[in-house]
């Protein structure tokens, strides 16, 4: 009896083991995969606050915006009925300068509440739109709609980005510090630029007419780093010169960058402080 427990000792210690680490991984990767997923519905919903509203309070509000955008976003939510004498409300305190865990919410109901508590905790949390953080990445005007989610291929695929439009050759710049992840040639971006964020979103530009000689896969790159030259490579080939932009969020869904070029836009220009 002995002997058959001491030759089976070793086998089931490394069933043990090897149970044990699987149970372990699972777990990790569901926390992994739950936590992206989360940051992804975050950012879906910092993206739909009105970029013209975040624009306009960075400029006469500068330090309370994010009370400001909380308090107008979450009550557009509420029932009409006491929308607007609410919003009244909740922003004659934040004139009166009533820090926003102060504010009297008479009359809203929970969600209204929570929904911009929730809102201005992600304002924190995620400095996407603070004055200073991202650059727009050109030095000047161009010409850009919001066209993400547009029919591509004929229903084959959707636009997942923002198209910026300017002449050939003119100088591309990088939103964010990050790590470059990819370079070079894809069927559709042509010659493109992958940086991953150290925010942990990919940032891609696609199109480019000349990537940036300098860039290195796995190099460092800060804001303002020049990218490369914009174009018409890639399946862009039979239209105008456009930069294509998109942010990869960590779970594999495209972000619609419109609202976050707005305001990076408006920063550029002198505006948020
Ligand atoms: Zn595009």
């Amino acid at each position: 009896m002995r002997a058959i427990l001491y030759r089976w000792k070793i086998p089931l210690q490394l069933i043990v083991i090897a149970v044990l680490v699987s149970f372990v991984s699972v777990v990790i990767w569901r926390l992994f995969i739950v936590k992206n997923k989360m940051i992804a519905e975050e950012y879906q919903l910092l993206a739909s606050i009105s970029s013209d509203e975040i624009i306009g309070y960075q400029k006469n509000k500068p330090d309370s915006w994010k009370d400001y955008i909380a308090v107008i976003t979450a009550c557009k939510n509420t029932s009409a009925a006491i929308r607007e004498d609410l919003r009244k409300k909740l922003l004659s305190q934040l004139d009166n300068h009533t820090q926003f865990k102060n504010l009297k919410w008479n009359g809203a109901d929970k969600n209204t509440q929570k929904t911009a508590s929730q809102i201005r905790t992600l304002l924190n949390q995620y400095t996407i739109y603070d004055p200073g953080k991202y650059g727009f990445p050109l030095k000047q005007t161009c010409y850009y709609v919001d066209t993400y989610g547009a029919d591509r291929e004929g229903g084959a695929r959707f636009h997942q980005g923002t198209d910026l439009f300017e002449k050939k050759g003119t100088p591309i710049y990088n939103v964010c510090p990050g790590t470059i992840e990819k370079l070079g040639w894809n069927r559709l971006g042509g010659e493109r630029v992958g940086v991953r964020g150290d925010d942990g979103n990919y940032y891609y530009y696609a199109h480019l007419d000349k990537i940036n000689p300098e860039l290195i896969i796995g190099k460092k790159i800060k804001t303002g780093e020049l990218i490369g030259q914009m174009g018409n490579t890639g399946d862009a080939i039979s239209t105008s010169d456009h930069l294509h932009f998109g942010i990869e969020l960590p779970n594999g869904q495209w972000l619609n960058p419109y609202p976050f070029l707005k305001v990076w836009d408006s920063h550029a220009k002198g505006g948020g402080g």
